[in-house]
């Protein structure tokens, strides 16, 4: 990513304010902090805090101010050019006051970061008793749910780090029973990291027999046994963006009864979901696409939880795949495809890729084997 982009989103953010209804939008350090100026840094207890006004606002520039120890770091990884810094010791209440004073922004409404801890919300008010307040997604999510081209090609290539991993994991096979759970999610993690990824974008999940019943259960003790299907959901981040990908396998054995037809069933709703992807469709009937499949297949109770998720800097974001989501789908959009029957008590199985809208359908960020063996 180039040091433009973030200038441009940060113009681009203070134009939607107004239209948004705001004056301007305070983030703190999140992932919309990381989209408007590409530093990336967990939150901690000192004020950290970046100030857009919103375009109209002349003279004004958006302004970082942060604690003195960081400040080197923030002029060398951000081009925000309006730095303030507090040092220990200083009263940082003073310095957000002074800071919305020089900025027009005490009496205004601002919209602040929605992850924003609540000791910060408190200080703001402090900061200003006149302004009013609304949530930064109300002016960011319509920016950040469009991804552009460098976004796309992180995305695409976290995806492949994480096909190539489903491609390990095949070749594991008799040799990953026996593990526990949280052994091979560790060794999840070192494939992840030797296929190009950075980390991992979540805990991975690996749900052995009844734990794969569990959507989200983690990982833990359990060891793999022969003929068990294995939910194994995890990714890995590149240039800050994830992937994020279910395979359900059975490393070794036969699997129970069921099991086979359960597989056929969700891979079934998985393409069919894929395939109503096109720019124009709303969320919602995306999510049907998948539900219809299960329930006309007799499990329909079983599929517990939306189809899919928007997935950006965010693993979990806007759009969400859901029943009752009439957001229309446009090129450029992210979300994952991610289907699932779980019988309670004995195994789950969950498919997913990601998908991103195309001007005519979408393109498919995964696409290794999804069979389960
Ligand atoms: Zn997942
Ligand atoms: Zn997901």
């Amino acid at each position: 990513m180039t040091d433009d982009i973030h200038a441009d989103r940060r113009r681009r953010a203070a134009a939607r304010l107004r239209g948004a209804d705001a004056d301007g939008l305070v983030c703190f350090p999140s992932r919309n902090l990381q989209y408007l100026t590409g530093f990336d840094e967990e939150p901690g207890e000192r004020h950290f805090l970046l100030a857009v006004p919103a375009a109209s606002q002349n003279g004004v520039e958006p302004t970082l101010l942060v604690p003195a120890l960081y400040e080197t770091q923030v002029r060398e990884e951000t081009t925000v050019a309006a730095v303030r810094t507090w040092a220990d010791g200083d009263d940082p209440v003073a310095a957000v006051r002074d800071l919305l004073a020089d900025l027009a922004l005490r009496e205004a409404r601002l919209l602040v970061d929605d992850t924003m801890w609540a000791t910060f919300t408190q200080d703001l008010r402090a900061a200003a008793p006149n302004a009013t307040w609304g949530l930064a997604s109300e002016a960011i999510v319509d920016l950040r749910i469009r991804k552009d081209d460098a976004e796309l090609a992180a995305l695409r290539e976290a995806g492949a780090a994480a096909d190539a991993t489903v491609g390990d994991l095949r070749d594991l096979g008799a040799d990953a029973v026996g593990m526990t759970e949280r052994e091979l999610a560790g060794w999840i993690g070192d494939r992840l990291a030797a296929r190009g990824g950075t980390g991992v974008s979540f805990e991975p999940i690996v749900g052995a027999g009844p734990n794969g019943a569990k959507p989200h259960h983690g990982h833990g003790d359990r060891e793999i046994r022969p003929g068990e299907p294995v939910v194994l959901d995890f990714g890995t981040r590149v240039d800050g963006y994830p992937s994020d990908q279910t395979r359900t396998l059975v490393f070794d054995g036969i699997p129970p009864d069921a099991y086979e037809r359960i597989h056929e069933t969700v891979r079934e709703a998985q393409t069919a979901a894929v395939d109503a992807v096109e720019p124009g469709v709303t969320a919602a009937s995306v999510d049907r696409a998948a539900r219809e499949v299960i329930e006309a297949a007799g499990y329909g109770d079983a599929f517990v939880h939306r189809t899919g998720h928007g997935v950006g800097l965010d693993v979990h974001e806007e759009p969400y795949i859901v029943a009752g989501n009439d957001l229309e789908l446009e090129p450029g959009m992210v979300f994952s495809i991610e289907p699932g029957i779980y019988v309670d008590g004995r195994f789950g199985c969950r498919i997913e890729d990601l998908v991103a809208v195309t001007a005519d359908g979408c393109e498919r960020l995964n696409h290794t084997d999804r069979g389960w063996r």
